[in-house]
């Protein structure tokens, strides 16, 4: 399978015509080789149009939603970057290309390390991933030009708000139950946060102290 073909025909289809503009956005997900980032027995379907199974009961998020979350961040290439939810590391290495420097927590140690070896095959070595509960964010360093979230909470965890930079940190994130969840871009200004919802989405669930109960 031509898997540069396949990805070039998701930014114009999947992105380019439902609206992601932001060309910084389009480059990155032009270059980065999703099919790396999905088991070995998948790979002829990492461009589709669909989250994907990475293990752990856990998904490859869709291309179309890691393009506009990334798009709704609006990075523009010196910014201090947090994620939770660090999964396959696919939008981290997006991420990689779009900011500074990229601080990823992800739950599971198992797809941390997956993703870790993926990374620096690839060469990206402005990324720090660590196994923890990311809804407690990353108090030693915050604060963060930007945060996104990869798995839905039931609520904006008050403590990701408190760790975004005061003069314009912004907050990504899908909020809602199991069945609806809306995604949210909270804008912060000092002791204002302006929320705003870009769209319907579903996500896994964010387990940790500030989202649902595990088991
Ligand atoms: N962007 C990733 C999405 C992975 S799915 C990708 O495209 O591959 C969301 C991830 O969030 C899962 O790997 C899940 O284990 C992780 N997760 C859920 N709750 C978490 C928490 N509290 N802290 C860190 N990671 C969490």
């Amino acid at each position: 399978m031509d898997y540069t073909a396949a990805r070039l025909e998701m930014v114009e289809k999947q992105l380019k015509e439902r609206g992601i503009t932001d060309p910084r956005v389009l480059d990155a997900m032009r270059v980065i080789p999703r099919h790396e980032f999905v088991p070995e027995n998948i790979r002829d379907h990492a461009y589709d149009d669909s989250p994907l199974p990475i293990g752990q009961d856990q998904t490859i998020s869709q291309p179309y939603i890691v393009g506009v979350m990334s798009q709704a961040l609006k990075l523009t290439g010196g910014e201090t970057v947090l994620e939770v939810g660090t999964g396959s590391g696919y939008q981290t290495a997006i991420l990689s290309l779009l900011a500074r420097h990229i601080y990823s927590l992800e739950r599971f140690a198992e797809l941390a390390e997956g993703a870790s070896d993926v990374l620096e095959r690839l060469g990206c070595t402005n990324v720090e991933i660590y196994v923890g509960d990311g809804s407690q964010g990353l108090a030693d360093m915050a604060p963060f030009d930007a945060i996104t979230v990869a798995a839905a909470a039931p609520s904006i965890p008050g403590t990701l708000r408190s760790q975004l930079q005061p003069e314009g940190g912004r907050l990504v994130i899908p909020v809602g139950d199991a069945k609806e969840q809306f995604l949210e871009v909270i804008t912060r200004r000092g002791n204002r946060w302006d929320v705003q919802r870009i769209g319907s989405v579903r996500f896994v669930p964010l387990i940790g102290t500030f989202g649902f109960k595990g088991d």
